[in-house]
């Protein structure tokens, strides 16, 4: 019943099949859908994942030691709290089948991020969707909801699609709250773009106080590793034990482990994915605000704008202009776009695109 209800992921458009639809050629396009990083992977990674071809006829390590050892030492924390995944969504679909069953409820906000329905409604469990409260989760009617037979409660933060983020005060008493027989997820996928900000959250540092807690982060945003899918869980021993026994044996592939190991020692390219990131997110926000449209503050490398009309139709419009953005009237925001931070020409071709687009369908 609950796979019949589901309506699959909506991944952004491809380059290529918008090429292929409107003649351009693929390198006119430029796609900002995807929240991707912008400034293509770092060197070091790369060099590793070609050497790395070398080994095709060999399976992986399963146990991902070195990547392990080295994710440890970067976070502080013991290789035996890590579970790693073929991107986090691979660890969030674990987490849904180790701690959800048919029966169960699983908490998430509305607006949240598109695969916590995935996974539960996959399971047969029930999915329960917590009204947002000014576009961002609202903690305190999450903990409301929490019953006899709620089993996991997801927060991503900051949110995709919406930016939203909660600080540590009000991630601390939603735990506080919460009975500890319910595994709260905290999904930190965009957390790299935080450092140096107000909202500068970490959900590692409140494992301690909390064993019910499982932090989920990704290579795929700030570390650029998209493609390769590597994403990992942290969280007590205890709970990493159950969580490795259900990945598959041989989830994150040898090309992805060495290039994730190898881009953990290159700081250079996170310090300037935050800094092409936020001068970005200023420019979209400068020329948003020009044209006279709402957006919503953003702490991911995306932003979530209002074009005051259906957005499907916006999102076409653009993708005439060989621009794809994001629609995210999946997401219950039918005049919303979400725009990925690009680079600055990239930034401000959309912007250019968008005037025209809007102006066409004013
Ligand atoms: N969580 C959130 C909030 C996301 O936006 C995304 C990426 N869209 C993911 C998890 C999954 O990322 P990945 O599977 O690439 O690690």
């Amino acid at each position: 019943e609950g796979v019949q209800s589901l309506t699959p992921y909506q991944p952004g458009k491809p380059v290529e099949e918008l090429a292929r639809e409107y003649g351009f050629r693929p390198d006119d396009i430029i796609k900002l859908a995807s929240n991707e990083n912008p400034l293509g992977p770092s060197p070091r990674a790369l060099a590793a994942a070609r050497e790395a071809l070398e080994n095709l006829c060999l399976y992986p390590d399963g146990n991902a030691f070195a990547l392990k050892e080295a994710l440890s030492r970067h976070l502080g924390l013991a290789p035996a709290q890590l579970t790693l995944g073929n991107g986090s969504n691979d660890v969030l679909e674990v987490i849904a089948r180790c701690f959800a069953a048919p029966g169960s409820e699983v908490i998430y906000s509305q607006h949240a991020f598109a695969v916590y329905p995935l996974v539960t409604l996959a399971i047969g469990a029930r999915g329960v969707e917590v009204p947002a409260k000014n576009w961002g989760h609202d903690l305190e009617a999450m903990a409301d909801a929490v019953t006899e037979r709620t089993r996991l409660l997801f927060v991503a933060n900051p949110n995709n699609p919406t930016g939203t983020v909660a600080g540590e005060k009000a991630i601390r008493s939603l735990m506080d709250r919460v009975p500890e027989r319910v595994v709260v997820v905290l999904d930190e996928a965009y957390c790299e773009y935080l450092a140096g900000t107000d909202d500068d959250v970490n959900g590692i540092g409140l494992l301690r106080d909390y064993p019910n807690l499982i932090v989920t982060r990704t290579f795929s945003k700030a570390w650029g590793l998209a493609a390769l899918r590597v994403g990992y869980a942290v969280s007590s021993a205890a709970i990493a034990n159950i969580l490795n026994r259900v990945r598959q044996p041989f989830n994150v592939n040898t090309v992805a482990q060495v290039a994730a190991t190898a881009v953990l020692s290159d700081l250079e390219y996170l310090e300037r994915s935050r800094e092409v990131n936020r001068q970005g997110l200023r420019q979209l926000e400068a020329g948003l605000t020009d044209l006279g449209l709402e957006w919503i503050p953003s702490a991911g490398n995306f932003v979530a704008v209002d074009v005051g009309r259906d957005g499907n139709e916006v999102f076409q419009g653009l993708l005439k202009e060989g621009v794809i953005v994001r629609p995210i009237g999946g997401y219950g925001m039918p005049s919303h776009l979400r725009v990925s931070v690009g680079l600055p020409e990239q930034n401000e071709r959309f912007l250019k695109a968008l005037k025209r687009v809007l102006s066409a369908t004013g």
